[in-house]
């Protein structure tokens, strides 16, 4: 008696293409920030989509929605991959040096870092795709904390401290808490790589696939080998990037090398 009818197949089924259809949307306006989203892979997801949706029961009956879910991870897997090597060399930052973007909303905050109330939550809009958004929290004293392409509330986010030490002749540590606060499961691939370090012989990134119940946190860690005689004592910076559902998550860390 009472309480909500049960979910029907068909309904089940529309719901998640709709969340897949916005996936590929989002995905579809990564080449602004020059994330490296190929056209044809994008489209052949979204004539599936399509397909599916014709006949919602039967796709979900036969398995065709859980196998586009499955193709578009394996894209922003690929998609993650190629960005990890382009921040390797030539280098690539979340948007920053973009002439594009109009500043909509800024909000003093604490830092979740020095605890220190020096950091700014900025949410940028892109004036000619100005469904394009990049959040951002900055502090003076820490620098850039997070970027993402969410315009609200982050059901997706990466953390873990900016300043990380590091000796020559042993592997970097990287590691960041991927959390995914909303409401459904997330598939989707991590990556780092120092910035613009190619050209000094510094090893390449990595990239992992990770995928993230409702409410769930999973640790990204990647020890990166350094050889001591390559590798200058210095700050090197490195980008790590998350992209689930067409979000492109960013988190920078600057490793000091001792
Ligand atoms: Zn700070």
């Amino acid at each position: 008696m009472g309480g909500p009818p049960p979910a029907q197949p068909a309904d089940a089924a529309l719901s998640q293409l709709a969340r897949l259809e916005a996936a590929v949307t989002r995905l579809g306006r990564l080449p602004w920030l020059e994330v490296p989203v190929p056209d044809e892979p994008l489209q052949v997801v979204r004539h599936r989509i399509q397909a599916a949706a014709r006949c919602p029961e039967s796709a979900l009956a036969d398995g065709q929605v859980g196998q586009i879910d499955a193709d578009l991870a394996e894209l922003e897997h690929q998609v993650t991959d190629r960005l990890t090597a382009m921040i390797h060399a030539p280098g690539w930052d979340p948007g920053w040096r973009s002439g594009a973007f109009e500043q909509v909303e800024d909000e003093a905050v604490a830092c979740p870092q020095c605890s220190r109330p020096t950091a700014t939550r900025l949410l940028l809009r892109h004036v000619v795709s100005p469904q394009l958004h990049l959040q951002t929290l900055q502090c003076h004293r820490c620098g850039d904390i997070w970027w993402t392409t969410e315009p609200g509330p982050r059901t997706v986010d990466l953390s873990g401290p900016v300043d990380v030490l590091g000796r020559r002749g042993e592997p970097a540590l990287i590691e960041r808490t991927v959390a995914n606060h909303g409401a459904h499961p997330l598939r989707g691939s991590v990556g780092c790589a120092f910035r613009r370090r190619r050209n000094l012989g510094m090893p390449g990134g990595s990239v992992q696939r990770l995928v993230l119940r409702p409410g769930e946190s999973k640790a990204f860690r990647v020890a990166i080998p350094l050889a001591p005689d390559r590798t200058p004592a210095d700050t090197h910076s490195v980008c790590v990037v998350g992209l689930f559902a067409g979000t492109l998550v960013t988190s920078l860390v600057m490793l000091q090398l001792a």
